[in-house]
């Protein structure tokens, strides 16, 4: 697995730094509100894991899963919900949280579907933004990181279904997926 990465990007330590610095500050965003925190499956998993052990507050967990891409690199821009949230949304502060945001296309599509199910507010809390790839109108409230236009894994981001196990953010080499 480990000869895949051409290079470790972020390592494990600087992930819970900053995992444990956004955890202290929803923490304080979102005192007296009614959070609930949705991960996106499966890539937010272990990032939604981790900062939510960080959140001192009171609030509710749901998962959506949702599929952009298949087993390629690049955005189709079909989003496709596989799991809807359990909770109804209505009147919680939502926190969605999100592996990468690099084209925008699937969040912009879950910001709308919440809003429209009257959810008072929506915010997004994502560990990576790749913001050289945007293409739909949309900006993360909060980031751990800003990546280069690069193809990454680990962490909970995989690349056909591998290499979510890897403790940290590495690059993958190109000919893994050129093969
Ligand atoms: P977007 O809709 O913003 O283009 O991205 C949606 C999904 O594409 C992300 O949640 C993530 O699962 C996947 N994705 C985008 N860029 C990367 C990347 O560099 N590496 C991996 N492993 N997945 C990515």
């Amino acid at each position: 697995m480990k000869e895949d990465i051409l290079k470790v990007l972020i390592s494990e330590q600087e992930i819970a730094q900053k995992v444990a610095q956004l955890g202290a500050q929803i923490s304080k965003d979102y005192a007296g509100k009614k959070l609930l925190v949705l991960g996106v499956l499966k890539g937010s998993f272990v990032f939604m894991a981790d900062l939510m052990r960080q959140i001192t507050i009171p609030c509710q967990i749901d998962f959506m899963a949702v599929s952009s891409y298949s087993s390629g690199v690049k955005t189709s821009g079909v989003v496709k919900i596989i799991k809807d949230i359990d909770i109804d949304p209505l009147d919680f502060d939502i926190l969605i949280v999100e592996d990468i945001l690099d084209s925008g296309l699937t969040l912009s599509y879950l910001k709308d579907l919440l809003v429209q199910r009257n959810a008072s507010s929506i915010h997004i809390a994502t560990l990576l933004d790749k913001p050289a790839r945007r293409v739909a109108d949309i900006k993360p409230d909060y980031t751990c990181f800003e990546v280069p236009d690069e193809f990454v894994v680990g962490y909970g981001l995989d690349y056909a279904e591998k290499y979510r196990n890897l403790p940290y953010v590495g690059v993958l080499k190109p000919e893994v997926y050129e093969k």
